[in-house]
């Protein structure tokens, strides 16, 4: 069973501390931060208590006495000798008064977290006793992670937050005030220490108001990296948890899209089982529609939004359209495939390039320069290619390239899910027929690939996103099996 995470107010109330050595100094100093008069009990004082001594409301040198704890709003107790603790720990839970021990033997009713202060902002970090070491290490990683002028920003936040709902009547529209404030040039400033400047630019921000304010919608288009969602951009996840409307299609995992804020509206543009995906000009104009309604549109794909994704054309309307964008790049599938595989791309001693082609089928053929292609000491990477994989297979054969090439199949790579698949240019087309291959798959074809047995380090089974396997499913909508290319 959890605790229950609470901020408690202590201001001017009473709370009893007993015990006087190094564990009691440590517990009196946030008691003291959060304002509470402290009764301290203690034998023996430890050195470490004297800068705090100053600070108590009363100060008993003498052993603890149950009617020490009348009267007392929260105890702590931190003595160093296991009964004593327990006897006020019991006495406390008969009275119901929220009792800390500092020792594993007793029963606490409360624990003290590690705590990340950026005034007025406190992040609490517990493990509900179990290792107070672990809450230290997560405080220390998340004392770098949130930069120490939050607090300012916070505070000068507040000091206009009723002034804000007046202004900005609207859920939506105060969201996205408070949303350009904390984001924007305002946040900029308290991070550079001009709180000053910081302020007035937010006062002329209110002043303006919703009219002047009217949101400019814009189209954020965003690379979801191949499947993992370790593998985004902080970019990508900070657009992704501000956007209004997400048009999302087959490609974005459903573990990447539980990222997305919430309360966003999701529009699926790929391709149904039933039905085909919403054409390029559908989608295109659903960006601008929903943009010059205002809103932030979140485009996500698959991968790079730039590599076989269609991006330009996409934004190419966009200008046309006069709507604001940013692009996102996202690892691509041939970067998450070829590192969660082993195999590198290039390497000193087998390939000194690299090539991404698409391998789709078009009227049965995949029309490509091959000559270019079958040359030695490169990798060739194909994606959408499953369905042509005889006809590239065998072109790279009849122009030159040895029929031992090594060869690889990547299956949803970089998910729970990832599968390669080991041949060579003339096994390659059999092993896709036995094995029940499919889409999303990556053929990646050079010398590099017989890296694969010594460099493979990543064991699915072992997953690294989290602790539970999650089946194929998880990961790529089953209705909405992805259709043609592979
Ligand atoms: N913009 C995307 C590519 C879209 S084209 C990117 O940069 O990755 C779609 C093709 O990408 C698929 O047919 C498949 O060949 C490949 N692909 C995408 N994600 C994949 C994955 N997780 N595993 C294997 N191949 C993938």
């Amino acid at each position: 069973m959890g605790f229950l995470p609470v901020f408690l107010e202590c201001a001017e109330r009473p709370c009893l501390l007993v015990g006087g050595g190094p564990v009691a100094a440590r517990k009196l100093a946030p008691l003291l931060e959060a304002g509470a008069q402290v009764t301290l009990v203690a034998t023996r004082l430890s050195e470490r208590l004297d800068p705090l001594l100053g600070r108590l409301s009363a100060l008993h040198r003498r052993e603890f006495q149950d009617s020490d704890i009348d009267g007392q709003w929260l105890v702590i107790a931190a003595t160093g000798n296991r009964a004593v603790n327990q006897h006020i720990a019991d006495l406390c839970a008969a009275r119901a008064i929220p009792v800390n021990v500092a020792d594993a033997g007793a029963q606490s009713s409360f624990t003290l977290p590690a705590v990340i202060n950026r005034d007025p902002i406190r992040i609490a970090v517990s493990t509900e006793g179990t290792s107070p070491v672990l809450s230290r290490m997560l405080k220390s990683r998340l004392e770098s992670y949130v930069p120490s002028a939050y607090g300012d920003l916070a505070a000068l936040v507040g000091e206009f937050r009723v002034q804000a709902s007046e202004v900005f009547a609207g859920q939506r529209e105060r969201r996205r005030f408070w949303e350009s404030v904390l984001e924007g040039p305002v946040a900029e400033l308290v991070f550079a220490g001009r709180v000053d400047e910081a302020r007035e630019a937010l006062i002329a921000a209110l002043a303006a108001g919703p009219e002047q304010k009217a949101p400019a919608g814009e189209v954020y288009l965003v690379g979801a990296g191949p499947g993992d969602p370790d593998l985004l951009t902080f970019r990508a996840l900070r657009l992704m948890q501000q956007a209004d409307v997400v048009i999302y299609d087959r490609l974005v995992s459903p573990p990447i899209m539980n990222l997305v804020r919430a309360g966003a509206e999701r529009i699926y543009v790929g391709k149904k089982a039933a039905s085909h995906a919403v054409p390029q000009g559908g989608i295109n104009a659903l960006l601008v529609q929903h943009a010059k309604a205002g809103k932030r549109v979140l485009r996500l794909k698959g991968g790079d939004p730039f590599i076989f994704g269609r991006g330009g054309e996409e934004i190419e309307t966009l200008i046309d359209e006069g709507v604001s964008f940013q692009v996102v790049p996202g690892i691509t599938a041939a970067s998450g495939c070829a590192s969660y595989s082993g195999i590198p791309l290039t390497h000193r001693d087998y390939s000194q390039a690299c090539i991404f082609v698409t391998g789709h089928l078009k009227d049965g053929s995949v029309d490509l320069n091959w000559p270019m292609l079958a040359n030695t000491n490169q990798t060739v990477v194909f994606y959408m290619g499953l369905q042509g994989i005889d006809v590239i297979c065998r072109e790279l054969i009849a122009h030159g390239r040895a029929a031992t090439t090594p060869a690889a199949l990547v299956q949803q790579g970089t998910t729970p899910s990832h599968r390669v698949l080991i041949g060579d240019l003339s096994s390659l087309p059999g092993l896709v027929a036995a094995n029940d291959v499919h889409a999303p798959t990556l053929i990646i074809v050079g010398e590099v690939v017989s890296l694969h047995n010594k460099l493979q380090w990543f064991r699915p089974g072992q997953s690294l996103v989290g602790e539970s396997v999650l089946s194929m499913s998880d990961y790529f909508d089953r209705d909405h099996p992805p259709q043609t290319d592979g």
